[in-house]
């Protein structure tokens, strides 16, 4: 069976307390298995594993990333994969912040796990948890190379004007504090396939992308190089998400640390885990939202409702800096399945040649596919992401230039 795998990439997603995984073929996408591994480092922990068409979840402790690593690879060896002697051409590292270091995929070296480890500050919450997957996968498939894929690769040339706070310019140099863009690796993919949708070179097409899921983020993109996306020098600026504020004044963090005395944590808690949807009603999952608010709940429409102006105002300035726009694609969890989501956040938009048809937004597919009327001079199209699969192919490039 470990024949069949022969350059398959194992794509790991390494998080502070999780470590999602899947084994991706890149260029037929053939996903053999995948899996998640959670509550590392607590009690409690389990790992879900997919293989074969059979999923298998099992209770085990889990006291560090090497030892979710280890039994996820004994999982593998259950269904019949040796994963060490596969033949596996790489493993695929997802990695958050890249800073200024990184705007490629990197082949992984001491050199280059020092400089994650040294840009860590910029997300203290992600870099750390990513190295412990980078590290534990070196020690156990020590004969496969390593790639790390990062998140904000693809936003690494924004436009100076895009990129800057309007701060204090030595602060802003001395501390790294620039906005450097996250879902890099999401919306390359998503914006790389409307080109081909629109049966236009990449070159000539303007386009906005809408990754609405957990966390959520919108770019404007022309020509293939991104001019401006929602999330800043961390993931919190920009769209209402599941439980992160988005946009907020700052002054309004400076309040809740002088006058109501929260510490820096407790506001990272409060705007990172206890914001969005979640701070506004009580749920971080849309489909929740969604049935509270046929439900007629008060907290739930106004949790919809900013969500939707946040991401009407996102759409509005894009479309100006763009001047021209054919493009506007919805994907993740909330943008692929939410029509409704789809239909009010381009409602009355018709005089910016703007039209959804109802019948194609009720579509309901894992394809790529136009909901706009035909008549509509701006295309709107829902393309589900596949961050693992490009990933996959990142990782496969690095290894094979
Ligand atoms: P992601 O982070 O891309 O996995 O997206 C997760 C989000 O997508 C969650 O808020 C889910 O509730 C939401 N989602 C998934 N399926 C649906 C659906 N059918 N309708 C509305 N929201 C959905």
């Amino acid at each position: 069976m470990s024949d069949g795998i022969a350059g398959s990439v194992l794509v790991f997603n390494a998080g502070s307390s999780s470590l999602k995984y899947q084994l991706v073929h890149p260029e037929s996408g053939e996903v053999t298995a995948e899996g998640i591994a959670e509550r590392i480092g607590d009690h409690g922990g389990s790992i879900t594993h997919s293989q074969g068409g059979l999923e298998v979840t099992e209770q085990i402790e889990l006291p560090d990333h090497t030892a979710a690593i280890r039994r996820v690879m004994e999982l593998f060896a259950d269904g019949g994969i040796d994963l060490a002697a596969a033949g596996l051409s790489a493993v695929g590292h997802r990695v958050v912040h890249g800073g200024r270091s990184f705007f490629r995929p990197t082949l992984i070296t001491t050199e280059v796990i020092s400089e994650i480890d040294r840009i860590s500050t910029l997300a203290p919450l992600h870099n750390p948890a990513n190295l412990t997957g980078i590290q534990a996968a070196r020690e156990l498939l020590p004969d496969v190379p390593s790639v790390a894929v990062f998140d904000t690769a693809f936003f690494h040339s924004l436009p100076e004007a895009a990129a800057t706070y309007a701060i204090d310019r030595g602060v802003a140099k001395l501390h790294a504090i620039r906005r450097y863009g996250f879902h890099g690796t999401s919306h390359e993919y998503v914006s790389g396939k409307v080109p081909g949708l629109l049966g236009k070179p990449a070159g000539e097409v303007n386009q906005i992308v809408l990754h609405l899921g957990n966390g959520a983020s919108a770019s404007a993109i022309a020509g293939g190089a991104p001019i401006d996306t929602s999330m800043g020098m961390t993931p919190l600026e920009g769209l209402v998400m599941g439980t992160r504020s988005g946009d907020i004044d700052p002054g309004a963090v400076l309040h809740l640390h002088r006058v109501v005395k929260l510490g820096a944590d407790q506001i990272d808690t409060l705007l990172n885990k206890n914001s969005g949807l979640k701070g506004l009603c009580g749920d971080n999952d849309f489909r929740s939202v969604t049935e509270k608010l046929a439900a007629g709940d008060a907290s739930a429409k106004l949790a919809y409702d900013v969500y939707i102006h946040r991401l009407r105002r996102y759409i509005g300035a894009y479309m100006i800096e763009l001047g021209r726009v054919d493009a506007i694609t919805f994907t993740a969890g909330v943008g692929e399945n939410a029509t409704t989501v789809r239909a009010d956040s381009l409602a009355g938009l018709e005089n910016y040649g703007i039209v959804i048809d109802p019948d194609r937004n009720a579509v309901r597919s894992r394809q790529p596919r136009k909901i706009s009327t035909d008549d509509s001079t701006v295309a709107v199209f829902v393309v589900p992401t596949n961050e693992e699969l490009a990933i996959a192919q990142q990782a496969a490039e690095v290894v094979a230039a």
